[in-house]
């Protein structure tokens, strides 16, 4: 976790990587407390029904009301098993790996990974496509993986900048590389349904290591992403 003299000033995730290096291997981490898997998911699906319940009883729904009554466990449910599953290191992708018998020595892109993910501020969705390279060095990854590996970190409440610095460490860890550029362009509802309400905005979010770090390679990596699959 972050330590006081941080606690004191915000500043974003990123900012923070930039002030300590003692914290660079906490400042992406999701905050989370050591007691966060001590309940079960059913006990915690119990719990989170009863408050929302709660929620929806204090703005003045009536819960007898058909349509209303299953609401709190068909949300607690969708909170715990499916939007922030992401958050139990036991959901975590299994990642295989394959030796590069082929000698493809470039870089693989895989882009418009689409992701659906929470804005940990507001608890609305910001969503879009995810954009991955990496250069390998000697083993690579099943390409659906790396969907994976984005899903898994979209399934937490979040801020763009950490979901994208998440994904590309992983992706340096899980593939033995610090040879992996990282692009996100996604919505934010908080932004374009309540607030300011600009519907158009989008948020551009980058993550960039070792070969990447050469304008060169960026580049190219960027030039791919405006290649149509379909022409
Ligand atoms: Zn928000």
């Amino acid at each position: 976790m972050l330590n006081t003299q941080h606690n004191k000033v915000e500043l974003s995730d990123i900012e923070i990587d930039e002030v300590g290096n003692d914290h660079i291997s906490t400042c992406f981490n999701t905050p989370i407390r050591k007691d966060a898997f001590d309940k079960t998911d059913e006990e915690k699906i119990e719990t989170i029904a009863k408050h929302f319940e709660a929620i929806m009883q204090t703005l003045g729904l009536d819960l007898t009301d058909d349509s209303l009554k299953g609401t709190p466990k068909r949300v607690a449910k969708m909170y715990v098993q499916e939007t922030f599953k992401g958050l139990n290191p036991a959901n975590k992708p299994a990642i295989s790996m394959f030796d590069n018998k082929y000698k493809y020595n470039e870089m693989l892109v895989e882009k418009n990974i689409s992701f659906y993910t929470y804005c940990e501020h507001h608890f609305v969705p910001f969503f879009g496509k995810a954009h991955i390279a990496y250069i390998n060095n000697g083993q690579v990854i099943g390409l659906s993986k790396l969907n994976r590996i984005v899903d898994y970190f979209a399934k937490r409440p979040q801020v763009q900048e950490r979901l994208t610095m998440q994904i590309g460490k992983e992706l340096e860890h899980a593939l033995g590389t610090n040879n992996i550029a990282v692009l996100l362009e996604a919505k934010h509802l908080c932004v374009a349904s309540r607030g300011i309400k600009d519907d158009s905005s989008t948020t551009v979010t980058t993550y960039y290591n070792g070969e990447f770090l050469n304008s060169k390679k960026k580049e190219e990596f960027l030039k791919y992403l405006e290649l149509n699959a379909d022409k």
